[in-house]
């Protein structure tokens, strides 16, 4: 028994009837995608893509980290990414919390967090526009790259373009 049998499982039906072994590692449709962690957003199927279309980069508050910077700039150059939309979601836990609220946070658990930037996000709209600036303006990427910004609702599953 392991914490991970229903997942293994799951896969053994999974792989039965499984039909994707011609895809390659390359975007199919050119697009990469940054969003949040967020476990109610469905990145291929609210764009009616399927695996092998997009490359998906997920992390909390779908902020463009370095290391976000750092796989873009492998998508462009290995893996035929030629746009990026970068989507944080409404109802985002990351606009409701401060680095400074998590720290403490951690702290009652005796967890000294201090030492992570979490990127939290007091201003979501600000934070976008930010992180749209941070891949428009890299020098690692190439110049006049569509690079687009848009808010999920995970009420309604619509998307609210920000900066398209
Ligand atoms: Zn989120």
């Amino acid at each position: 028994m392991s914490a991970f049998d229903d997942l293994l499982a799951a896969n053994e039906e999974f792989s039965a009837t499984f039909t994707n072994a011609e895809l390659t590692g390359k975007a199919a449709r050119g697009l990469a995608v940054v969003t949040c962690m967020d476990s109610r957003i469905d990145p291929l199927g609210l764009f009616g893509l399927k695996p092998g279309d997009a490359k998906i980069l997920r992390n909390a508050g779908a902020r463009v980290t370095d290391d976000v910077l750092r796989t873009l700039v492998l998508a462009v150059n290995l893996l035929a990414v030629e746009r990026v939309l970068v989507m944080p979601h409404t109802d985002c836990g990351m606009t409701k919390v401060t680095d400074d609220e998590v720290h403490a946070i951690a702290a009652r658990r005796g967890v000294d967090t201090r030492s992570l930037d979490f990127h939290t996000v007091p201003d979501q709209d600000a934070a976008l526009r930010h992180d749209l600036t941070r891949i428009r303006t890299s020098p690692f990427l190439p110049a006049g790259m569509p690079v687009g910004g848009a808010v999920y609702d995970v009420r309604t599953g619509k998307l609210m373009p920000v900066d398209i």
